[in-house]
C-alpha cells in the first residue's frame, strides 16, 4: 500500500474524528493544501505536530440557554464558544445567533477567525461563539432577555485578557449591548470584555463600518497592484446587513455601480447603481425591518425580485457578504461567463471549495474572506487597546490605522501567494493568506513549546 502523504494523514485523522462536521472540515481542507508543503519544509513545525494541533479548537464550551420569555414561557437554546487557539493573543471572534448555528458552523469560523486575526498583525487569538436562537420576528424585550440569559453562562468563560467576542450574524450594537450589560453587573467590572460596544460605553469609532470599508480598502489595493481603479466598474453585492451595507456604501463612495443587494429571501436590483442616499437609508433603518430590501423597493430605490441571488448579474466584481456556502460552483461558472474579473468574500467562506477552485484554475482575482473581510476584527483590537488604556481615539485616525492594516494585509498575500508555476504576474491570494497567516501562528507556538 501507498505511504500515505502527510496531508491524507492529517486530514484523515480529523475526518476520522469529526467526519459529520462538514463546515469545519471544508475550512480546514481548505487551508491545509496551502499550508503543509510549508509545514514539510520545517522540521521544528513537523517536530511539534503544529498542524494537527493548529487544526483542532485548545478548548469547547457548550451550555444550555434556559430563559423565560416576556410572555413567561420557559425556551431552551444551545450555545457554544469556541476556543481555537490562544498562542497570539485572548481568543477573539464573534458570536452568531441563527437557526443554522451548530458545533461544526462554529469551528470552522473559529479556525478561519485564527488565521484571519494574524494576518491583521495584532495580538489576538482566534475563537467563535454563538446560538441556535433566532431572533428574527421577536421582541425586543425577548432579545434583552436571552442575551441576559446566554450570558450568564458565557461570563464564567470570557475576560478581556482571555476572551473577547463581538457580533457577527444577528448580533449587532443592541445585543452587545445587553450582553455587556449583564457581564458588568455580575462581575461588578468595566472592562473590555466584549467589542461592538456603544460608543457610550467604551466602543470604538468605525467598528460598525470597519468591515465593509476595510472590504473596500482591500479592493482599491487589488486595484492598485493591479493598476485599475474602482471607479466605473460594475459591483453585484450579496448579503444586506452590516458587512454587506457598508461595502456598498464604500465602493459607492470610491465611484463604482453597486447593482444588487440580496437576503435569504431574494434580491433588490438596480441596473443604474444603487445612490449613496439609499445605502445610508437602509443602514439606518436595517436593524428595525423585517426585509429592508423589500422595503427599499417600496420606496422606488430598486426592484425586488423574490427567491433570486445575484451571480447571474453581469458586472466587473462580485462581493458575496451574506453567509458561508451561498456561492456555489454553477454561480462561479455564470460568474465567469459573464465576464467578472474579480471575487472578494466580505462573509466567511461564502464561495464553496467548487466555486474557489473554480476562480483560481483560470486565474481571476480571488480573495478569502479571512485577507478581506478582516477589517472588523483588527478594528476590534484597536477597540481592546482603547479600552486598556481607557481612552478613545477619533474616527479619521481609526479610519486611517484601518485602511493601513487592510493595505499590510494585501501585502503580506502578494508577499507570500506568487504562482508557483512561473507566472510572475498572477497572486494567488487564498494561497496568500494561508501561508502568511500559518507562519506567524506556528512561529508563535513554536516559541510557546507544548
Ligand atoms: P447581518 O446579520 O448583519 O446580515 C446578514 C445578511 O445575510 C442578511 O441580509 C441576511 O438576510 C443574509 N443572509 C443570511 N443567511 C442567508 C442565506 N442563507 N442566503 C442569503 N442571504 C442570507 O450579518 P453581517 O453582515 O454581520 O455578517 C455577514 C457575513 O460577514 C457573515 O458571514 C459573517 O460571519 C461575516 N463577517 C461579519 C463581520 C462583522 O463585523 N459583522 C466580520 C467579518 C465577517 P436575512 O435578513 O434574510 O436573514
Amino acid at each position: 500500500m501507498a505511504q500515505k502523504s502527510n496531508f491524507e494523514e492529517i486530514f484523515s485523522f480529523l475526518h476520522g474524528k469529526f467526519s459529520n462536521e462538514t463546515e469545519y472540515l471544508q475550512a480546514v481542507h481548505e487551508v491545509l493544501e496551502d499550508i503543509v508543503p510549508v509545514y514539510n519544509a520545517n522540521e521544528q513545525y513537523k517536530a511539534l505536530d503544529i498542524v494537527r494541533r493548529i487544526s483542532m479548537p485548545e478548548r469547547v464550551i457548550y451550555f444550555t440557554v434556559s430563559w423565560m420569555n416576556s410572555e413567561g414561557r420557559i425556551e431552551i437554546n444551545q450555545g457554544w464558544r469556541v476556543q481555537h487557539n490562544s498562542a497570539m493573543g485572548p481568543y477573539k471572534g464573534g458570536l452568531r445567533f441563527h437557526p443554522t448555528v451548530n458545533l461544526s458552523v462554529l469551528k470552522f469560523l473559529a479556525f478561519e477567525q485564527c488565521f484571519k486575526n494574524a494576518l491583521t498583525g495584532l495580538p489576538m487569538g482566534g475563537g467563535k461563539g454563538g446560538s441556535d436562537f433566532n431572533p428574527k420576528g421577536r421582541t425586543d424585550r425577548d432579545i434583552m432577555l436571552f442575551c441576559q440569559a446566554f450570558m450568564r453562562e458565557l461570563q464564567r468563560h470570557i475576560g478581556a485578557n482571555t476572551d473577547v467576542p463581538a457580533g457577527d450574524i444577528n448580533v449587532g450594537a443592541r445585543e452587545i449591548g445587553y450582553l455587556y450589560g449583564e457581564y458588568r453587573r455580575l462581575n461588578n467590572k468595566f472592562e473590555g470584555v466584549l467589542t461592538g460596544k456603544g460608543l457610550e460605553f467604551g466602543g470604538s469609532y468605525v467598528r460598525t463600518e470597519a468591515t465593509g470599508f476595510g472590504l473596500i480598502y482591500f479592493l482599491e489595493a487589488v486595484c492598485k497592484h493591479r493598476g485599475s481603479k474602482i471607479e466605473g466598474q460594475t459591483i453585484v453585492v450579496s448579503g444586506a446587513g452590516n458587512v454587506a451595507l457598508h461595502a456598498a456604501l464604500k465602493a459607492v463612495e470610491k465611484g463604482g455601480k453597486v447593482i444588487s443587494l440580496s437576503n435569504s429571501r431574494g434580491l433588490l436590483l438596480n441596473e443604474d447603481g444603487l445612490t449613496d442616499t439609499a445605502l445610508k437609508w437602509a443602514i439606518d433603518n436595517h436593524a428595525n425591518r423585517n426585509n429592508i430590501l423589500a422595503d427599499m423597493a417600496d420606496e422606488d430605490m430598486g426592484k425586488w425580485l423574490p427567491d433570486k441571488k445575484p451571480w447571474h448579474l453581469k458586472c466587473d466584481i462580485a462581493l458575496p457578504c451574506a453567509t458561508q456556502n451561498e456561492l456555489l460552483e454553477e454561480d462561479a461558472n455564470t460568474l465567469l461567463d459573464s465576464g467578472c474579473q474579480m471575487v472578494l468574500e466580505g462573509a466567511n467562506m461564502p464561495c464553496t471549495n467548487e466555486a474557489q477552485a473554480r476562480f483560481l484554475d483560470v486565474k481571476i482575482v480571488y480573495v478569502p474572506g479571512k485577507a478581506s473581510n478582516a477589517g472588523g476584527v483588527a478594528l476590534s483590537g484597536l477597540e481592546m487597546s482603547q479600552n486598556a488604556m481607557f481612552n478613545q481615539r477619533d474616527a479619521s485616525t481609526l479610519d486611517e490605522q484601518l485602511y493601513s492594516i487592510m493595505e499590510s494585509i494585501h501585502q503580506r498575500c502578494l508577499d507570500e501567494g506568487k504562482a508557483n508555476d512561473g507566472d510572475t504576474k498572477y497572486v494567488n491570494y487564498l494561497k496568500g493568506a494561508n501561508i502568511a497567516a500559518f507562519r506567524r501562528l506556528a512561529d508563535a507556538m513554536v516559541a510557546q513549546g507544548v
